[in-house]
């Protein structure tokens, strides 16, 4: 049995909030330099400010967007590891708390979502799924969800008649809709499967692949490409102003579901996409 004490998780989280605020993922850097190469005009201008943003953000220490996110947290916790010290979801709140005060990160929670929408001050609390493996580790999966681009994600309840040409048409029907309110080039995130709450999940967990990851399935794997360039041929664009890059990358995650129904998530990240995978 290993232990971890509950301050590395905190102090995780004090980092990580930080540090995927102030620049693109060397993957993402990559590919929005790649798809440049391919965009002429108004799309290519947009890339290039992208990326000197980002360069800019980080020289200078501060966010590449105002919108600073929600932050949204799977953690996997193995059977074999033991956690000791304050209570762990106090403690992620409190990583969260500190990194947005100390880095000057937009507070963006309010306390109640229709009634009493008060700011809490502290951007907390955290949306913190937690997940058993079956190891001694603690991996923790955390990002800042800007809502630009949440505003745009979808859930149907499709039945097994509407099949894949269904599930082709919603994918693409969210994303088109979206369109320059998710702050494109986006990063799409499918979750086919499960049951409502569950395909919603996979959606988001999804938006934690690299570009460039591929599902180990070879036929998603091949849905991906496929549903990418049908995206990238839509002329939508960088900002919405066209172009060829409205998504920098598509994933796909699945699990079993029911015989009667076929449920499909759409989640979708801006540019942006600050993520990062943790291993304590
Ligand atoms: S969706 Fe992304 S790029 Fe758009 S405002 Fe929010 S964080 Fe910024």
């Amino acid at each position: 049995m290993r232990t971890i004490n509950t301050q590395a998780i905190k102090q995780a989280v004090f980092e990580a909030c930080q540090s995927i605020q102030f620049r693109y993922s060397k993957p993402m850097e990559e590919a929005i330099k790649n798809y440049m190469d391919q965009e002429m005009g108004v799309g290519k201008a947009i890339l290039k400010v992208l990326l000197d943003n980002s360069e800019l953000a980080s020289n200078q220490h501060i966010p590449m967007c105002q919108d600073t996110g929600m932050v949204v947290i799977f953690l996997k916790l193995g059977q074999q590891l033991h956690l000791e010290g304050d209570y762990v979801i106090d403690m992620i709140n409190e990583g969260v708390k500190e990194a947005y005060d100390v880095a000057y990160l937009r507070k963006s929670i309010v306390k109640d979502p229709l009634l009493e929408r008060v700011n809490t001050n502290d951007n907390t609390p955290a949306v913190v799924h937690i997940e058993m493996t079956n190891d001694d580790r603690c991996e923790i999966l955390l990002s800042a969800k800007g809502f630009g681009s949440e505003n745009m994600s979808k859930l149907a309840m499709l039945t097994p008649a509407h099949g894949l040409k269904g599930v082709e048409e919603f994918v693409l029907n969210t994303v088109f809709t979206a369109g320059p309110n998710a702050c494109p080039p986006m990063v799409v995130g499918v979750g086919i499967g499960g049951t409502m709450d569950q395909a919603a999940l996979l959606a988001k967990e999804a938006l934690f692949n690299e570009v460039g990851d591929r599902n180990p399935d070879e036929r998603y794997a091949n849905l991906e490409r496929d549903w990418l360039e049908k995206i990238n041929a839509s002329g939508i664009g960088p900002q919405g102003l066209g172009g060829k890059t409205t998504a920098i990358d598509l994933f796909i995650k699945t699990a079993p579901t029911h015989i009667a129904g076929l449920p499909v998530a759409v989640n979708i990240n801006c540019h942006m996409t600050r993520h990062v995978h943790i291993t304590l």
